[in-house]
């Protein structure tokens, strides 16, 4: 374009002192703006040149900040956030079997789930977290609650062998999948995964109906795997086979696959999820504090495995915060591997951002900053003492940056969060309404 061209109208112009765009990989801009029109990234290119060509309705300048894509937390189950705190310091088993489970069988409905979720949406963007995998009850309520706050979600289709306050059969569970996801099609923010809960509570003839299912929908499948050495144990004992030779058997070992957990795995485990194109969630805090075991990321990721981080529930967490997470899921990848230049800090934003989005099958949308791709995007202010000096941007944010830095945050380029300030939320309804979950989850909680 010559200099004499109009400038091109847009709705958003971001500048910043970096941009750390994930794709390409290890590299960060300095003194880049965004372009952003209709929701989406029109161009990244330096401040100067931004300010020539485009003119902004609205231009946010932050010379003390970095501006990376959304953070994707690929594996959660939001409700449970009304459950923080609640049952810690027990086993796995223990846990969700003597607590977990009696009391939400006490308290999950339609109205648990939207109040937990509203709960935890403002959390996630208070830390820069723009869109998740969510895994619970009630799909509809959950895909109605993000859609309403303009949240990015990929919402899980609940199937488990025994009856739920969700459905009563396996056909029941299948018939409202098929429901909710016909409800949803084609909405830009808002997409279905299946969700059967985990090898352990799940038979050979529903995986085999997710199976056929989620290739007619062409719908991920989002499981609990390998989360423990019990579950590898319990399933040889009970159909001769590992979990995941057991999935294979199904049919199931393949590129729809979103594996969370994998603690426990063999080396030609790891290769067969290479060459399948499965996805792992690795949840470090859940997989640390429920003393699960290690997922081995490096040797996944060296092996050409697509790494996601996941914070879990917070019920087994017990935050959402993803820049906690992704330092965890670093340091304890290279603890894990007896390598301290195993997962870098490029390689962990990466996992946290655009291996969350490939996982969950949105990276032609979000992930990284792009041309063309969704805005969905983060500001973190670096000024802070505990992010000076500044000698590696990226290092800065994966190894000292608290979620406290997010200043700014879009989805789709709608603001959500405004120098701290939530959009569209009322945090001190939030807060009370919290308190009154509190009050009556004690009065029904089992006494010990
Ligand atoms: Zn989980």
């Amino acid at each position: 374009m010559s200099m004499s061209d109009a400038p091109q109208s847009i709705d958003l112009l971001i500048e910043a002192a970096h941009v750390v765009p994930v794709e390409p990989h290890a590299v960060v801009l300095d003194d880049h703006a965004l372009a952003v029109h209709e929701g989406r990234i029109v161009a990244v290119l330096p401040i100067p040149e931004a300010r020539r060509r485009f003119a902004a309705s609205e231009t946010v300048s932050r010379p003390h900040s970095a501006v990376l894509p959304g953070l994707v937390n690929a594996h959660t189950h939001n409700p449970m956030t009304l459950l923080r705190g609640i049952a810690d310091d027990l086993p796995l088993k223990v846990w969700l079997q003597e607590h977990i489970w009696p009391i939400e069988g006490a308290v999950i409905s339609p109205v648990f789930v939207a109040d937990g979720i509203t709960l935890a949406m403002a959390e996630m963007l208070r830390g820069g977290t723009t869109c998740v995998n969510e895994n619970y009850f009630f799909p509809d309520v959950q895909a109605a609650v993000y859609k309403q706050h303009g949240f990015r979600a990929r919402v899980g289709l609940p199937v488990i062998d025994f009856p739920t306050a969700w459905a009563g059969s396996d056909d029941e569970y299948f018939d409202k999948a098929g429901a909710v996801h016909d409800q949803w099609r084609d909405d830009p923010l808002i997409a279905m995964a299946f969700a059967p809960h985990a090898p352990y509570t799940v038979s050979d003839a529903n995986f085999e109906r997710i199976r056929m299912l989620a290739d007619q929908l062409d719908l991920p499948v989002h499981l609990h795997l390998h989360e423990t050495a019990q579950e590898v144990e319990q399933s040889q004992q009970q159909y001769g086979q590992r979990p995941i030779a057991r999935l294979d058997r199904l049919g199931l070992v393949n590129d729809r696959l979103i594996a969370v957990h994998m603690t426990q795995l063999t080396e030609g485990e790891i290769h067969l999820c290479a060459e399948r194109g499965v996805s792992v969630v690795h949840c470090p805090e859940s997989n640390l504090k429920l003393a699960s075991g290690f997922c081995p990321a490096c040797a996944l990721e060296r092996a050409g495995v697509n790494i996601a981080i996941g914070t879990d529930g917070v019920a087994s967490n017990n935050d959402l915060d993803m820049f906690g997470e992704t330092r965890t899921a670093a340091i304890l990848a290279k603890a894990v591997a007896q390598d301290a230049a195993a997962f870098d800090a490029f390689t962990a934003l990466r996992a946290a951002t655009l291996g969350g989005a490939k996982a969950i099958g949105f990276d032609h949308l979000v992930g990284s900053i792009e041309a063309g791709k969704q805005a969905d995007l983060v500001c973190v202010d670096l000024s802070p003492i505990e992010t000076q000096p500044l000698h590696h941007v990226v290092s800065q944010l994966v190894y000292a940056t608290g979620r406290h830095q997010v200043g700014d945050v879009w989805i789709a380029g709608q603001r959500k969060l405004r120098e701290r300030e939530l959009v569209g939320f009322d945090l001190d309804a939030i807060g009370a309404n919290a308190r009154q979950w509190r009050a009556r989850i004690s009065s029904i909680r089992p006494q010990s």
